[in-house]
C-alpha cells in the first residue's frame, strides 16, 4: 500500500499498560495499550456517493482488563455526535469522544466514570467526509457517476470508522449498509438481508465476517455492474461451492469475463498448496475507477485498479499478463495476510513477500509460459539495486513512526522477501517447505503471526536448528546484498572453490562492507560430461568447497539456478571461462550472469566496453527475459555516460545489431494468434529502440501508427484503435515528440472523453514522452487538474527528465507547485515524493538541492525521510559511477 493523507511523523511511545486514571497514561502515538481489546464490531454506514459526507453508527464490544475511565482508539476526520457507554450490567451512560492527536488519528473515549475490568459496549454516532485522496471510504467517479469505496490498508480505516486500527487486533465484523435504493453495494461477505425503507433508501445486511483486522474491512457503493463468474467447485479442502462475481463501474461489467474465467484455477492451486480451503463465504473482484495501489486483498472483496480487470480480446499483452499475476497475488493473500495476519507492521513481509512468492508459484503452475521463475529473479535483481543503498530498509524494519508503516510496502518487502523465501525453500526442498507452510497456516489461522513463528515452522518441518534459523533471520533483520566472491584453485588433484562474503556496495558508497549472512550458496560447475551443483551454507566471512568430479580446467556459475539472494564477483579469468558457457546455462543462470556483469560495472571492476562485450551474447537468447537483460546497464551507459556523437553512434550500432533484427521479425503489428510473449517483446523493443535509442527506422514505423491514431474519426474522437494495441502509447509518444503542440492539444482534449483505462494509460504515456520544454510544462500543469485521476498523475511527471537541463526544468516546476502536488497526492506522497520531484539525478548539485528543499519538509508527509535519503543517495552514487567510468571505453 502507499500513503494516506499527510500525517505528522511521530516517535512511537513504548507500549505500556501501567496507568489507570484518565490522563495518567500517555497518548499512544504508536501501538495502543493492550488493556482494552475489542471483541467484535457492528458497523452501520449510510452512504450516498452523490453526497460529500457519509454517516456511521459503530458499536464495539471492548474487554477492559484493568479498571479505567477511558479507552484509547483511532479515528480521523470523524465528527462524532454521540457516544453511549454500556457496562456489563447493562447500564448506559453518555461518553465523550476526544480527538487527541487528530493528524495521526488517535482519539480517546471518556466514560465519565471509572469502570472495573469487564466487557463494555461503545456505541458511536458520527459523520465524516467521503475522502478525496483514495483513502478510507473515498469517492471516485466514472463517466460522471460517483461511487464510494474503501481502501483501509495500512492505517486508513480510522477515516471510515472509529476503531482499534492495528493489524494484530482481529475480531468478527457485522456490516450493514444503508444506500440509495437504485444503487448497488458489496462488502466482504455475502448479503443476507435487504430492507427497503420506502423512502428512497435500502439497508443491506451482510453475514458476519471471520476475525479480521480493521485494515481488511471493505465495501463499495454505487451504480455498479455486478456479473456472475463461474462457480468455483468444491475440492478436497472445501465442501461447498464458492460463488464468484465481478464488480465494475456501470457499463464495464461484461469486460470482466476473462479474469473471472481464470480465477477458479488460481483458487484451486492455492487450496492444493496450503491444504486449506478458501475460508470466506464468497469472492468478488472489484474494478476500481481510481485506486492508490495496484490492488488490495480484502477478504471476499478484492479491489483492483480497473485496468487489471477490464480486458478485451485486443487488450495489450502486458495488461493480460499483469492481470493474472496481480490476481494470483491478491488471492494468495487470502491465506497469507487474511487468514494469517502479520502481528505488527514490521512483519508486513509475512503478508507481502509470501503473496509475491506464492503468486509466482501459482503462475508457474497455471501459465508456465509467463515465466514467473524469471520474474522472481528479475524482481530480486531490481530489489538488489535498492538494497545496495546504505539507506535501504530491512525486510523487518523497525517501525518508529507512521512513515515507516507507509514505506514498508517496497521492493525490499515484496521482491527481496520473495527471493529470500525462494532461497530457503530451495535449501530445505520445496516439499519440506510446503509442509512447514501448511503447519504455519493451521497453527495461526484466523489469528496473527510473527517472523519467529514462520521461521520456527519451516525449521521444524526441515528438522533444522539454530544455525538454520539464524541464517534465515540474517536476511530478515539486516539490510544489504551479500557479495560472494569466488576463486577457483587446483590443489593436490582437487578443485577447490574459495568463497568470501561482504556487503555489496557500488562505487561511491559510504557504507561498511563488513557484514555476514548465513548464505545458502549453490554453485554449478563443469564436469567431464556436463555440469553438477554443489551447495554449502556460508555463514562466516570466508569459506571453501571442494568441487567433486570437476573437470580440469573447469568453470563455475556461483549462483546455480539463480536461487540465491546474493551477487557474485569472480576473477577476470574465471568470468571469462563462465562467459564461454553462457549458451549452455539455464535461463535463470543467464540472468544471474547479466546481474554479475552489471554489479561488476557498478562496483568499478569492469568498464563500459567490458560490460557491453560481456552482455552482448545474451541479446541473442530465444528467451525474451534473457535477451532483454542487458537493457538496464545499456540504458545507464546511454543516458548517463555517453556524451559525444561518436559514443552515441557506437552505442546505437550496438543496440541496432543486438535487437533490430528481432523487432523486424516480430513486425509492428500483432499477428493473429501469436504468443503473448511476442506481443510483450514487440512493445519492449519498440520502446527501447524507438524511444531510448531513437533509431530512425523504428521511429518512422511508430510515427505512422501514431499519426493514424491521432486522425479524428467522424465523431471527432481520435482513432486510437488504428495503432497496434501494444504499441499505442509509444506510437503516440513518438508522434508527440515529432509534432509537438498539435499532438499535445489532441491528447489533452481526448483524455477526459476516454474512460477505457488501457487507452487512458496510452494517452498518458504519449503525453509523458513529450520533450519540448513549453509543452512539458503545460502537461505538468494538466497533471494537477481534475481531468487526470490522482492515481494517474505520476505517469505525467516521468517524461522530459533525461538530461540535466530537463531535470532542472522539472525541479523548478515541482518546487513552484510543491503544495499542490502534496495536497493532491496525499495517497502516494511521502516515500515517493522526493523521487517524484527529483528522481533520475546524477550530480552532487542535484542531491544538494533535494536535501536543502526537503530538510524542513520531511515532516509534511509520512515516509518522505526515507524517500529523501534513498533518492539523494542514488543521485550521489550515479555521480560517482559517472566520474569513475571512462566514456571512451564505449568506443573500444
Ligand atoms: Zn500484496
Amino acid at each position: 500500500m502507499r500513503l494516506a493523507r499527510p500525517l505528522m511523523f511521530t516517535a512511537l511511545a513504548a507500549c505500556c499498560a501501567s496507568a489507570f486514571a484518565a490522563g495518567a497514561d500517555s497518548v499512544p502515538h504508536g501501538r495502543l495499550p493492550g488493556w482494552a481489546m475489542p471483541q467484535s464490531y457492528q458497523l452501520a454506514f449510510k452512504v450516498d456517493p452523490r453526497q460529500a459526507d457519509f454517516s456511521g453508527h459503530t458499536v464495539i464490544t471492548v474487554k477492559l482488563s484493568q479498571a479505567s475511565d477511558h479507552v484509547w482508539l483511532h479515528g480521523a476526520d470523524l465528527k462524532v455526535s454521540k457516544v453511549a457507554v454500556t457496562d456489563a450490567a447493562g447500564k448506559t451512560a453518555a461518553g465523550k469522544y476526544v480527538a487527541v492527536a487528530p493528524k495521526e488519528g488517535v482519539a480517546r473515549i471518556d466514560f465519565g466514570r471509572t469502570l472495573k475490568p469487564q466487557t463494555i459496549t461503545l456505541a458511536i454516532d458520527y459523520s465524516a467526509p467521503l475522502n478525496q485522496q483514495l483513502q478510507g471510504l473515498y469517492k471516485v467517479s466514472h463517466e460522471g457517476q460517483p461511487y464510494a469505496m474503501t481502501q483501509m490498508e495500512p492505517i486508513s480505516a480510522r477515516y471510515a470508522f472509529p476503531g482499534f486500527d492495528e493489524p494484530g487486533i482481529k475480531t468478527p465484523f457485522d456490516i450493514t449498509l444503508t444506500v440509495p435504493k437504485d444503487e448497488n453495494a458489496v462488502a466482504n461477505t455475502a448479503q443476507v438481508k435487504e430492507v427497503d425503507d420506502g423512502n428512497g433508501w435500502k439497508t443491506l445486511t451482510f453475514s458476519q465476517t471471520k476475525p479480521l483486522p480493521t485494515y481488511l474491512v471493505a465495501f463499495g457503493v454505487g451504480p455498479w455492474d455486478i456479473v456472475n463468474g463461474p462457480d468455483i467447485k468444491p475440492d478436497d479442502y472445501r465442501t461447498t461451492v464458492l460463488p464468484l462475481r465481478g464488480v465494475a463501474a456501470k457499463g464495464e461489467g461484461h469486460r470482466m469475463q476473462h479474469v473471472l474465467s481464470e480465477t477458479p484455477s488460481i483458487i484451486h492451486a492455492l487450496e492444493d498448496y496450503y491444504g486449506f480451503g478458501y475460508p470466506w463465504d464468497k469472492l468478488d473482484l472489484l474494478a476500481a475507477p481510481d485506486f492508490s495501489a495496484g490492488a488490495m486483498e480484502n477478504p471476499g472483496l478484492v479491489t483492483f485498479r480497473d485496468w487489471l480487470l477490464l480486458l478485451d480480446p485486443d487488450s495489450p499483452a502486458q495488461y493480460v499478463r499483469g492481470s493474472f499475476n496481480v490476481t494470483a497475488h491478491e488471492l494468495a493473500h487470502q491465506w497469507t495476510g487474511d487468514t494469517v495476519t502479520t502481528a505488527w507492521w514490521n512483519d508486513i513481509w509475512l503478508n507481502e513477500a509470501f503473496a509475491t512468492w506464492m503468486q509466482q508459484k501459482v503462475t508457474m503452475k497455471v501459465h508456465p509460459e509467463y515465466r514467473a521463475d524469471l520474474d522472481r529473479i528479475r524482481g530480486a535483481q531490481g530489489a538488489m539495486n535498492n538494497d545496495s543503498l546504505v539507506s535501504a530498509r530491512k525486510i523487518r524494519q523497525e517501525i518508529t513512526g507512521n512513515g515507516d508503516i507507509m514505506t514498508a510496502f517496497d521492493g525490499i518487502t515484496y521482491q527481496k522477501g520473495a527471493a529470500v523465501l525462494g532461497m530457503f525453500e530451495n535449501y530445505v526442498t520445496p516439499a519440506v517447505f510446503q509442509q512447514g507452510m501448511r503447519a504455519y497456516i493451521q497453527a495461526h489461522k484466523f489469528g496473527n503471526a510473527t517472523a519467529d513463528d514462520l521461521v520456527d515452522s519451516i525449521a521444524q518441518a526441515a528438522d533444522k536448528g539454530a544455525d538454520f534459523k539464524n541464517a534465515f533471520k540474517s536476511f530478515l533483520n539486516q539490510s544489504g546484498v551479500p557479495y560472494v566472491q569466488t576463486k577457483l584453485e587446483q590443489k593436490d588433484g582437487q578443485t577447490i572453490l574459495h568463497l568470501s562474503q561482504s556487503r555489496y556496495l557500488p562505487v561511491g558508497s559510504t557504507g561498511d562492507s563488513a557484514r555476514v549472512w548465513g548464505v545458502p550458496v549453490c554453485v554449478r560447475y563443469g564436469t567431464a560430461d556436463g555440469s553438477k551443483v554443489s551447495c554449502e551454507m556460508l555463514d562466516k566471512a570466508q569459506g571453501s568447497m571442494v568441487l567433486a568430479g570437476a573437470s580440469n580446467p573447469t568453470w563455475v556459475m556461483p549462483n546455480a539456478g539463480a536461487q540465491g539472494y546474493y551477487r557474485f564477483g569472480m576473477t577476470k579469468a574465471d568470468l571469462a571461462s563462465l562467459g564461454k558457457q553462457i549458451g549452455s546455462l539455464a535461463d535463470t543462470e543467464q540472468l544471474a550472469y547479466a546481474d554479475a556483469v552489471s554489479a561488476s560495472f557498478r562496483h568499478g571492476d569492469i568498464d563500459a566496453g567490458d560490460a557491453l562485450a560481456a552482455l552482448k551474447p545474451l541479446a541473442a537468447s530465444k528467451t525474451d527475459e534473457v535477451a532483454t537483460a542487458p537493457l538496464g546497464t545499456f540504458e545507464w551507459i546511454w543516458g548517463q555516460l555517453a556524451s559525444t556523437d561518436a559514443q552515441r553512434a557506437k552505442l546505437a550500432a550496438w543496440a541496432k545489431d543486438a535487437y533490430l533484427p528481432r523487432l523486424e521479425s516480430l513486425g509492428y503489428r500483432r499477428k493473429a494468434g501469436e504468443a503473448d510473449g511476442d506481443s510483450l517483446m514487440r512493445s519492449t523493443l519498440a520502446n527501447f529502440l524507438g524511444m531510448d535509442v531513437k533509431l530512425p527506422a523504428v521511429r518512422a514505423e511508430l510515427l505512422k501508427q501514431g499519426d493514424a491514431a491521432l486522425k479524428p474519426k467522424a465523431d471527432g474522437r481520435l482513432d486510437l484503435a488504428a495503432a497496434d494495441p501494444d504499441l499505442l502509447g509509444v506510437a503516440l509518444g513518438v508522434a508527440a515528440q515529432e509534432h509537438g503542440k498539435p499532438v499535445v492539444d489532441k491528447l489533452i482534449a481526448e483524455l477526459p472523453k476516454t474512460s477505457d483505462p488501457a487507452l487512458r494509460n496510452a494517452i498518458l504515456g504519449g503525453l509523458g514522452s513529450v520533450d519540448d520544454a513549453t509543452q512539458v510544462e503545460r502537461i505538468r500543469n494538466f497533471a494537477l487538474s481534475k481531468d487526470v485521476k490522482v492515481g494517474e498523475m505520476a505517469a505525467l511527471f516521468r517524461g522530459g527528465r533525461d538530461t540535466r537541463a530537463e531535470r532542472d526544468g522539472m525541479w523548478k516546476w515541482a518546487v513552484a507547485h510543491y503544495d499542490q502536488i502534496l495536497a493532491r497526492t496525499g495517497s502516494f506522497a511521502g516515500g515517493r515524493l522526493p523521487g517524484l520531484m527529483g528522481g533520475g539525478g546524477c550530480s552532487k548539485a542535484e542531491a544538494d538541492r533535494l536535501q536543502a528543499f526537503f530538510k524542513d519538509r520531511v515532516n509534511q508527509a509520512p515516509g518522505a525521510a526515507r524517500g529523501l535519503a534513498q533518492t539523494g543517495e542514488a543521485t550521489l552514487l550515479c555521480a560517482a559511477l559517472k566520474q569513475k567510468q571512462d566514456a571512451n571505453a564505449i568506443l573500444r
